[in-house]
């Protein structure tokens, strides 16, 4: 067990920036309006993550290391329903099973919290500390039994920006929700959780680019797709401002991201990018997230029909006012 924990966390957890990403994404399951993150050494000394959501019940927290015993998938049809981002019950096993790990939560219902502390995935003492709001994950270091994963990480600056990329993502996933990341004891994002989207634009990209990006809006039977995006001005050397939502969750589309391009045209020059920030909703039964565990493909129905949407309207929305 012990070992199919690791190779599952190698599969799970690749490198500092996809602990971050499960652990956020269960605060974000978890129902919370605040989540913030800590992290030291682009996350290999250190990654916190605080949120005030639901917590964990106390007969709960020992079962929520074992792999699969969370899972939320009991029939293959469960498959096409899934509404939260996780539901594989295999990211918190595989994360403490290469690391020293600490959870602290609580829920309302009960009068005092649970402290668990394992490492590499061994369970070294559950007791009941004071309530607190939500939960509080704590991951020190990083891969230390897995020399392999260590090794592989080379830059602690890359790391930070796989960091950055996940919670700004996720940040513009979730305007309704306040994140905050401090590496080193600095702050590197702040969002508001106001549930303005133009907003979380401003915190990561700055007021005055937020200000130049149009609304974006366009929907059909199958389709609602909405968000903003840059005037052809306002251009990138890469595709990383491009951000595409599917129910709230970020994907990466090769045919999407084209069909954006496609809606700019000859607008903006080879090579260019635009900014932007897409947020499709579909049907769940259109989509299968279940092809990779990383959950960031997934395949879509119709999609033809949905690039022409998207292309189509982001030339309407770039020709509107314009004579
Ligand atoms: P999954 O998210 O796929 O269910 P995880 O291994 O990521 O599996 O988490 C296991 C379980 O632990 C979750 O299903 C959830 O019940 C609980 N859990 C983990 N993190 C939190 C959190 N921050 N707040 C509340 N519950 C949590
Ligand atoms: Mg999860």
């Amino acid at each position: 067990e012990g070992l199919a924990n690791q190779i599952a966390a190698g599969e799970v957890v690749e490198r500092p920036a996809s602990v971050v990403k499960e652990l956020v994404e269960n605060s974000i399951d978890a129902g919370s309006s605040k989540v913030i993150i800590k992290i030291e050494e682009s996350g290999l000394k250190l990654i916190e993550v605080i949120d005030n959501g639901t917590g964990i019940e106390k007969a709960d927290v020992s079962i929520a290391l074992k792999r699969h015993a969370t899972s939320k998938i009991k029939s293959k049809s469960d498959l096409f329903r899934i509404r939260t981002l996780g539901f594989r019950g295999e990211a918190i096993p595989s994360i403490a099973s290469v690391s020293d790990f600490t959870l602290e939560t609580s829920v309302k219902e009960e009068n005092s919290g649970t402290k668990l502390s394992a490492q590499g995935g061994k369970i070294i003492s559950i007791e009941p500390t004071l309530k607190r709001e939500g939960t509080k994950i704590k991951v020190e270091n990083l891969f230390f039994n897995t020399p392999a994963r260590l090794k592989y990480i080379r830059s602690l600056q890359a790391e930070l920006s796989h960091i950055t990329d996940m919670i700004n993502r996720l940040s513009l996933a979730h305007p309704e929700i306040s994140f905050q990341l401090i590496n080193n004891g600095n702050e590197l994002l702040k969002t508001t959780g106001s549930g303005d989207l133009r907003q979380v634009i401003a915190s990561i990209y700055g007021i005055s680019q937020a200000k130049k990006m149009r609304s974006f809006h366009a929907e059909d039977l199958d389709f609602v797709v909405s968000g903003y995006v840059s005037l052809p001005e306002l251009t990138r050397s890469n595709q990383n401002y491009i951000t595409i939502l599917v129910n709230g969750r970020y994907i990466k589309n090769f045919l999407l991201r084209r069909a954006i391009l496609e809606g700019y045209g000859n607008r903006i020059m080879v090579g260019r990018y635009p900014l932007a920030v897409l947020s499709i909703q579909i049907d769940p039964q259109l989509t299968d997230v279940n092809v990779h565990p990383t959950k960031q493909e997934i395949r879509l129905s119709k999609e033809k029909e949905l690039m022409a949407l998207i292309s189509k309207g982001i030339t309407d929305t770039l020709s509107e006012g314009v004579l």
